[in-house]
């Protein structure tokens, strides 16, 4: 069966401060075989669309799996990159990487302009940035104190969040000025609302639309590439009224998300976008013909295990 938004496995490598007590490995090209957590004798196994160990690059990653659905929004359509884990499983890693090893954000940009300078049509490429935290959606393109912004739903029942920052980026220069301030706007709204980024959901969009030479006809496509909260279970570390909200804002939008992809991939007729905020916004972009991704980042170690045994149920699940 081919599924409406494939679900990839990614392996992170062990890190030099971590033991190398791998409970996670990679069997053939589909296959993620887990120690149970329960009973360390045996062995769990769980199937993805693809799954990628330590030793895969980031630009495999974009060849195999991300630069075929950022090519659909050039015929009109929406894609979007979801990743998920635990925190440190390598999520911000797989989707904007570093200077010296870049994810799918300066990858997908690339790609775009490369496009824009090739193709005969004008592209106007637009971009905004927001994160969601608490179920509240903060600008970070234009971030002001305590100002969360309003979904909206307009004449022709669209969905848009209103008042919400676009930037018309012109080089991939220019979009990653503006890309690298917002994330530094990440980091100081985060601190204000006392919390750490990955409890927060961040979003880029990045919209292209140009109108066709001969009909005249105005196309968009858009691409969502989205860095999402971390998925443990914050309730078993952490106490006190704020971080519970926090928590349970976290993990009921991580399930909500989970339930509209397994609801897109079985074919589901009710598709519960409106449950959650994150799956409202993004509910043009994932309904009709258009194409998502959920990259399932996991850490090696044991001592994620628990944690990993978690993250895998839910992404075998919404697969
Ligand atoms: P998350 O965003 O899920 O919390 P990070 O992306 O910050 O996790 O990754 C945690 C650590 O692991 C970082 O130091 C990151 O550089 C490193 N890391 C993650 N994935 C890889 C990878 N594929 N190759 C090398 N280092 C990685
Ligand atoms: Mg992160």
């Amino acid at each position: 069966m081919s599924h409406k938004i494939k679900v990839v496995c990614r392996v992170r490598p062990f890190l030099q401060k971590e033991k190398p007590d791998s409970s996670v490995t990679v069997e053939g090209k589909t296959v993620l075989r887990v120690t149970n957590p329960r009973d360390n004798t045996k062995d769990i196994r769980f199937n993805f669309d693809a799954c990628y160990g330590a030793r895969t690059s980031q630009e495999t990653i974009y060849k195999n799996d991300v630069r075929p659905l950022v090519e659909t929004i050039f015929t009109g359509l929406s894609a979007t990159v979801f990743c998920y884990g635990v925190t440190g499983a390598g999520k911000t890693h797989t989707i904007q990487g570093s200077e010296q090893d870049p994810g799918i954000i300066p990858r997908a940009l690339e790609h775009i302009f490369m496009h824009q300078r090739q193709d005969a049509a004008d592209y106007d490429i637009r971009i905004s940035y927001f994160e969601i935290y608490k179920e509240a959606v903060f600008d970070l393109l234009k971030p002001q104190d305590n100002v969360t912004l309003p979904i909206r739903e307009d004449a022709s029942h669209k969905i848009f969040i209103a008042g919400l920052t676009e930037r018309k980026v012109t080089s991939f220069e220019h979009f990653d000025a503006i890309y690298q301030r917002a994330l530094g706007n990440r980091h100081t709204a985060s601190t204000k609302l006392n919390n750490h980024s990955s409890r927060s959901h961040a979003i880029l969009t990045v919209r292209v639309e140009w109108a066709d030479d001969l009909t005249k006809k105005t196309w968009c496509g858009r691409l969502h590439l989205i860095d999402l909260a971390g998925s443990e279970d914050n309730r078993r570390t952490e106490n006190g009224r704020d971080r519970m909200a926090e928590s349970s804002a976290i993990n009921r939008s991580l399930f909500v998300l989970g339930q509209v992809v397994e609801a897109l991939n079985t074919g589901s007729l009710r598709v519960p976008f409106r449950d959650s905020k994150m799956t409202r916004i993004l509910q043009d972009s994932l309904g009709g013909e258009s194409l998502g991704m959920m990259i399932v980042n996991v850490a090696p170690g044991t001592v994620f295990l628990q944690d990993t045994h978690n993250t895998l149920n839910f992404a075998t699940k919404s697969r």
